[in-house]
């Protein structure tokens, strides 16, 4: 890839999401090398870098935002099976239309969710699902950055063995090594469909090759009973007892956990990647985000795959997690604009042990949104920094104007400038007939 010429974006209100979430009204974002290089209040900036091109662009910056836990390619499923309970949705709708996706149908359902995810502001996407390499082609396809956990599944037979999952993942990670716009992890689905040997394969190989695990968590009330039948355990503690928290992990949904279990994840650093939209459309529960917090655990609020959402709109999740941590605590202050923020932007970048994404800040990777304040629902303003309570309780994913990933603009005054929207949407509408069966 090539590297774009050092830039300067100028712009009303810049929101790095640094410790004390300022806002820099007017604000610059200076960026070099796909990294921002330096950010503030437009006063008392240095002059631009030499060759640097100045776009005034007016609105709010924010760094990219990222979505902790999305299976993306199931665009191609999104809407099968609306209502059916969640047994028969997964039997009689998901999996026979699973059984029929090739990896070319994967490839294609990933881009046009990243397409859809960078239009709504989200730079880097956290996966899982099968035929990672075909995921990683379709983020590659919209240009967004992806960190895909490969699935590991003791399940359908044309998958291979977990044993040989693993190789494979092991291989992709080592063969993109250093490639920025791409990670590979490891995918065990959970604790209830993964068996307790292939488990302590995946522990191996993520702490020989340094790998992150991504895994769902306690999501229902009751998928952790066979495990805690069999071990006298919960869940998270027997992964504990595995191992497995010694590696870098990332908990789906985590609505279920126990004060133990939440004590046992700030220990080990464990992220949460809590889904309100996905824990509301099928009943879950309410995920307990300020106890989670207030243990030490990292919480990415996510979008959850689009089979089972259906949008891959970040900032309305953000928004749901501030209403869920309320109306669960009966308490306004349970969780506030800032640390909802937070949670699609640092905390989030935190929570996949990514430390240089989630902020402007020097050094980390310059991705980067603009949010357009032309619209009514960003006033009044009394003070520059309401603008972040406008963004989360008034504005909206369509209000993002333009996205820069690593530097590279993807998204310019609304448009992709990656891929065609028309041709991607078209692809997965054939795809999804020809699964129907
Ligand atoms: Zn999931």
């Amino acid at each position: 890839m090539t590297v774009p010429p050092p830039l300067r974006l100028v712009a009303d209100a810049v929101a790095p999401m640094d410790a004390a979430c300022s806002v820099h009204a007017p604000g610059y974002v200076d960026v070099e090398d796909g990294l921002v290089a330096g950010v503030g209040p437009l006063g008392g900036a240095p002059p631009p870098r030499p060759g640097a091109a100045v776009l005034q662009m007016g609105g709010l910056l924010l760094p990219g935002l990222l979505n902790g836990h999305a299976h993306t390619s199931m665009t191609v499923l999104r809407g099968t099976g609306e209502g059916l309970p969640l047994d028969r949705w997964l039997r009689e709708a998901i999996w026979p239309r699973e059984a029929r996706l090739s990896p070319a149908d994967v490839a294609a359902g990933m881009a046009l969710g990243s397409a859809e995810m960078l239009l709504n502001g989200v730079t880097t996407t956290n996966e899982m699902y099968f035929f990672p390499e075909q995921i990683a082609a379709g983020a590659a396809r919209a240009g967004i950055r992806a960190i895909v956990g490969a699935a590991v599944i003791s399940g359908p037979e044309r998958f291979g063995s977990p044993a040989g999952q693993i190789t494979e993942a092991v291989a992709l990670s080592e063969r993109h090594a250093g490639d920025p716009m791409v990670e590979f992890t490891l995918g065990p689905h959970s604790a209830y469909t993964v068996g307790d040997e292939a488990l302590a394969a995946v522990r191996d190989a993520a702490l020989a090759h340094g790998m992150a695990v991504h895994i769902h968590v306690a999501e229902t009330r009751s998928e952790g009973a066979p495990v805690e039948e069999r071990t006298g355990m919960t869940v998270p503690a027997h992964l504990e007892a595995l191992g497995l928290l010694e590696a870098r992990v990332i908990a789906a949904h985590g609505v279920w956990l126990t004060p133990d279990d939440m004590a046992l994840f700030g220990r080990h650093g464990v992220g949460v990647a809590h889904c309100p939209g996905s824990n509301g459309k099928l009943a879950s529960g309410i995920a307990p985000v300020r106890a989670m917090r207030e243990a030490g655990v990292n919480v990415s609020v996510s979008t959850d795959g689009p089979a089972s959402n259906d949008d891959l709109d970040v900032l309305s999740e953000a928004r749901l997690a501030l209403l869920y941590a309320r109306l669960r605590d009966g308490d306004a202050q349970a969780l506030g604009v800032e640390d909802a923020l937070r949670m699609v932007t640092s905390e989030a970048a935190a929570a996949l042990g990514r430390d240089d994404l989630g902020a402007l800040e020097p050094g980390r990777r310059a991705d980067v949104v603009r949010f357009s304040l032309d619209r009514p629902e960003y006033g009044p303003l009394e003070d520059p920094a309401e603008v972040l309570g406008h963004l989360v309780w008034a504005g909206s994913a369509r209000d993002v104007t333009d996205v820069w990933v690593g530097g590279r603009r993807v998204v310019e005054n609304g448009a992709l400038t990656t891929i065609d929207l028309d041709a991607a949407a078209a692809e997965v509408r054939q795809i999804a007939a020809r699964i129907a069966g």
